[in-house]
């Protein structure tokens, strides 16, 4: 089975791809940086005005929560890109079917149907309630 997509949207897709990709590694960038001082210590001096040094912690935590969530981004992006060169690019990756272009449009990343994907969020979120 090759790609629904024909080689024009492939292109466009691809570009969307690189820039989403250039984005995220700036964004983990700055982030990278953010830990290592400046806008960390800012955080820290603001809260210490309002009498709050727990919240300057917390939004350290963001951070590295926001950054872990880009860095997961990051290989969503590259996945699709293995899968556009590859060309598996628009194939759900659990049942094999075209994925909807709008929702290819919508989330240039989707790797699976809307199927399958509440199936897998479905799946995560039993599996988060057993190890609970
Ligand atoms: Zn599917």
């Amino acid at each position: 089975m090759t790609s629904p997509l024909n080689s024009f949207q492939v292109d466009a897709i691809k570009s969307e791809l690189l820039t989403l990709l250039k984005h995220l590694r700036e964004d983990v960038g700055h982030e990278l940086q953010d830990q290592e001082g400046e806008r960390v210590h800012e955080a820290m001096k603001e809260a210490h005005d309002r009498g709050d040094e727990a919240s300057a912690e917390l939004d350290a935590t963001i951070n590295i929560t926001n950054m872990s969530r880009h860095l997961g981004e990051i290989k969503e992006c590259q996945d699709a890109l293995q899968r556009l060169m590859n060309g598996s690019y628009g194939l759900c990756l659990g049942c094999g079917e075209e994925i909807e272009l709008n929702r290819l449009k919508a989330n240039p990343v989707s790797a699976r149907c809307l199927s399958c994907q509440s199936k897998e969020e479905r799946v995560h979120r039993e599996g988060h309630r057993a190890s609970l």
